[in-house]
């Protein structure tokens, strides 16, 4: 087997690896850096989990530490576009950790949050450019930054990029790239337009391909639980209170599904926080940081904005919803288990979830084992403040002491109302109630 001082790496970058705590290469390590230091240009098929970032930062560390080099200002040396914000934040830190001691410039730029410091990252000249491909084009545009002078460029998560519609950016920023340069092309999966760029850009590719490390599936316990829809809140509840919860990572299909757990787990004293597209940057980071460090031990994601999330002790991962394509339920399980550690992914399934299950089974050569639960309909706090009473349109306006008398019925949120509305009410509020949904 490879070890890495079987690699041709630079002393200081082996020390940077093995105080990583890292002794052998994953595969697309072993099988990537090698021909990367002599310059060649790669095709990685691969997805995160697989050691890919290393894969393609030590050899870009290696080649740019190898030779003095003054900075130009606005003109990176090279860039590495990535599809979100989170991706590419831990895209620098891992930059980072292998390049201490090795005096480059890196930073990272991405939308979101103010540009200043970006545009002072930028003019003091930049080794390594890692970049989300708006503001890039965004900054470009504005004459902060040029990429005439890249020398390696790394395009990561290909697929992803086009999913989240960043094709027409990706081939902008392509086009204003030299012609000389080294470039890498890292994507899980091959669609017809990824070909299309990849075999615009790259020129003889060494092609690696691998898939996630079996051994990270295999050392997951995966079951699924059949139950209704609407039970799923109070399943959630009790999966967290009943396991050796220690941090889970709950996905959902929509923001607002996030949003609507949140707020439920919170009201039930759980503390949960959302990470979304619609989230602010900082407030991304802050609730990352948080279950990073455990203060909060619920963190609910959609599956875009959990792209690349790798945060160790991840003991359990909730599909609240099942993934719509199979290859995401892949890329949720992936995130419990990381670091050898053993994992738990527990999907809930509804009625009409059962094909998404059967796509997920096909994909992953296995029949997961199915427990059932029947459960109450639990809604998210919106949902479950009772109901306005009916006020007929028709009627003519009530007399202030009756709309107060009328106000006690309503409980605050999570209670009972006191007082039962009168019979005639009850049978309208039901009515409006379920129109509503
Ligand atoms: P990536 O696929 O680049 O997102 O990496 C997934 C995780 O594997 C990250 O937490 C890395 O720090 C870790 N990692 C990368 N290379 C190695 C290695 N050779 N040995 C152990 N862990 C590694």
């Amino acid at each position: 087997m490879t070890k890495f001082n079987d690699l041709p790496l630079l002393e200081t970058i082996l020390k940077n690896i093995q105080e990583a705590g890292y002794d052998t290469p994953t595969p697309i390590q072993a099988q990537s850096i090698p021909p990367l230091c002599e310059g060649k240009d790669l095709l990685g098929i691969a997805q995160t989990g697989t050691g890919k970032t290393a894969a393609f930062t030590l050899p870009m560390l290696q080649k740019l530490s190898g030779r003095d080099f003054s900075l130009t200002p606005k003109e990176p040396r090279s860039l590495i576009l990535a599809p979100t914000r989170e991706l590419a934040s831990q895209i620098k830190e891992q930059i980072d950790k292998y390049g201490k001691d090795l005096k480059l410039k890196s930073a990272v730029i991405f939308g979101g949050v103010g540009q200043a410091n970006q545009v002072n990252a930028l003019r003091g000249g930049l080794d390594i450019l890692i970049a989300t491909p708006g503001r890039l084009l965004d900054l470009m545009n504005q004459g902060f930054c040029k990429l005439s002078r890249v020398e390696i460029f790394v395009l990561d998560e290909a697929d992803r990029m086009l999913d989240m519609g960043f094709i027409h950016d990706i081939k902008k920023v392509i086009s204003h790239l030299p012609e000389k340069k080294q470039t890498m092309l890292f994507s899980a999966t091959m669609p017809n337009e990824i070909v299309g760029i990849a075999n615009r850009i790259l020129k003889n590719p060494v092609r690696v391909e691998v898939t996630p490390p079996s051994s990270t599936v295999e050392r997951i316990d995966q079951r699924v639980i059949f139950c209704q829809k609407a039970h799923k809140y109070q399943l959630l509840r009790k999966v967290l209170q009943d396991e050796g919860v220690e941090l889970t990572l709950v996905f959902t299909r929509t923001k607002h599904g996030a949003n609507k757990i949140v707020d439920y787990l919170n009201a039930h004293q759980i503390k949960a926080s959302a990470i979304h597209g619609n989230k602010s940057q900082s407030a991304r980071e802050a609730a990352l940081e948080n279950f990073k460090s455990g203060a909060i031990k619920v963190l609910i994601a959609t599956d875009i904005a959990a792209r690349g999330i790798d945060v160790q002790g991840v003991s359990h991962v909730v599909n609240f919803d099942m993934p719509v394509d199979a290859e995401s339920y892949v890329h949720r399980i992936g995130r419990t288990a990381r670091a050898g550690k053993d994992g738990d992914a527990i999907s809930f399934c509804d009625e009409t979830e059962r094909e998404a299950l059967s796509r997920v089974q096909k994909l992953i050569g296995l029949k997961l084992p199915v427990e059932t639960f029947v459960g109450v309909a639990e809604k998210s706090v919106q949902d479950t403040r009772p109901p306005r009473p009916y006020r007929d349109p028709r009627a003519k306006p009530k007399a202030k002491t009756d709309q107060r008398q009328q106000s006690k019925l309503a409980a605050p949120v999570g209670q009972k109302p006191q007082q039962q509305p009168k019979k005639e009410d009850k049978s309208k509020v039901g009515y409006k109630f379920r129109n509503k949904k």
